[in-house]
């Protein structure tokens, strides 16, 4: 194998075509940030637009704030940008909840358009919360339906003619593995069910064609790789087809037909608007809507082509200079079915990414012995991959890890 160099790095970073985009991120000095798929960077413009909309919008106009700055219309005008970076048609994604609550929304909507079947189908590798949601709904159903959760090589053997859903997160949280949404959303079809999609690890990353693979609905994080701040408001997105005739498990007043008539009943508004429940977060979602300027001038697909450098750079590093420290690949090695993260496994996993933390490479620790690095293509350089590989080697080498204070767990790791 040819021996990687600074200076090749460097020149990856010399002929990047997205290199001018970090310009629009802030991160603290002498950080190398690797958790960008947990909790993006914060983007320049969003602390000044927000401040804007504090001093300006809301001490000034107050409640005719809603209609003299639109503040009403920005979870579709919101969607509809983010639609054109999961290659959605604009009218089908809206901003609205968490993703948690959107899945149960749209949980709902499915299994209700799918009358007579009653599994949702999903695989144990699956972020918990999305699991959860489907265990509630069946509790709350008195178990009239259920969850069949099988490992991820079983998922296409688990799809019968019992199942109304099959809900899947595209990217593993754990392990980076990418599923791949245009077959196994085919696969569903075939056999009758429909499809609902997690795109929390991967929107803002990964170049999704939602139209061309024909998935019915999809939700996902805002707060991620798009980057719209700490507990920044979700979407969710519904496919034209289904719009007419799929219903939310929420009837709230901002999914009404006429939410100031203020009517006794519900009556569900047209097309995708009744899948949001109440009022929405504005100043959430004016950080998450300024958040979402980064990605203008850009292409999801030259973004997905740094990812891809990014991560191979990593895992070629880490075979270059990490070698005997017990560290395994916990990620695919083949880029077509990995994300933009790269995995890796330890025995004292925790303390290593608390030593590197403490040198400034953030990573995040996933139980029970997984490091994870997230690569968020517009704001990192190679440079920084280089810079994360050498620490991770120097912590190695020298053991710093194997210290108490990097033993000691947080609340969040
Ligand atoms: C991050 C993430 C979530 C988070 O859901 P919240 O409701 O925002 O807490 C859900 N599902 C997946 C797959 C995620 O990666």
């Amino acid at each position: 194998m040819i021996k990687i160099t600074l200076d090749d790095v460097r020149e990856m970073d010399r002929v990047d075509p997205l290199a001018n985009c970090a310009k629009a991120f802030s991160l603290p000095d002498g950080v190398v940030y690797l958790d960008g798929n947990s909790l993006g960077a914060m983007p320049v413009a969003v602390p000044r637009r927000v401040e804007g909309l504090l001093r300006k919008e809301w001490r000034q106009s107050l409640v005719r704030g809603w209609t003299d700055h639109s503040w009403i219309d920005l979870p579709v005008r919101v969607g509809k940008r983010i639609a054109g970076l999961i290659g959605a048609n604009e009218d089908e994604v809206v901003v609205s909840d968490s993703t948690s609550v959107n899945l149960h929304k749209l949980l709902v909507a499915a299994l209700k358009l799918r009358e007579g079947r009653s599994v949702v189908v999903s695989n144990q590798e699956n972020f918990p919360t999305d699991l959860y949601i489907v265990q509630g709904l069946a509790w709350l159903l008195d178990d009239s339906i259920s969850l069949r959760l099988v490992p991820t090589a079983d998922i296409e053997s688990a799809i019968n003619e019992e199942v109304a859903v099959v809900m899947l997160t595209q990217v593993d949280y754990r392990t980076g593995a990418m599923l791949d949404i245009e077959a196994l959303t085919d696969l569903a079809h075939q056999r009758g069910a429909l499809v609902i999609w997690d795109l929390s690890h991967s929107a803002g990353a990964i170049d999704i064609d939602l139209g061309r693979a024909d998935v019915d609905f999809a939700v996902g994080c805002g707060y991620k790789y798009l980057n719209g701040g700490p507990g920044a408001p979700a979407f969710l997105f519904v496919a034209k087809r289904h719009q007419d005739q799929a219903q939310s498990s929420l009837w709230g007043w901002f999914g009404h037909a006429s939410p100031f008539e203020f009517d006794t009943g519900y009556q569900p508004s047209d097309g995708l608007a009744r899948m949001q429940c109440g009022t929405p977060p504005i100043l959430s979602l004016v950080a998450l809507d300024t958040a979402l300027d980064a990605f203008m001038g850009t292409e999801m697909k030259a973004i997905r082509a740094k990812s891809v450098a990014l991560t191979d750079l990593f895992v070629e590093l880490v075979d270059q200079s990490c070698q005997g420290f017990d560290l395994d690949l916990a990620s695919p090695r083949q880029s077509v079915s990995r994300g933009s993260q790269v995995s890796l496994r330890h025995d004292e996993g925790y303390p290593i990414v608390q030593a590197l933390i403490a040198r400034g490479v953030i990573g995040d620790f996933r139980a029970p012995d997984i490091l994870r690095f997230g690569f968020a293509p517009l704001y990192l350089r190679y440079e920084n991959v280089w810079t994360a590989v050498e620490t991770l080697r120097e912590v190695m080498i020298t053991r710093a890890w194997d210290s108490p204070e990097f033993r000691r767990r947080g609340v969040v790791t």
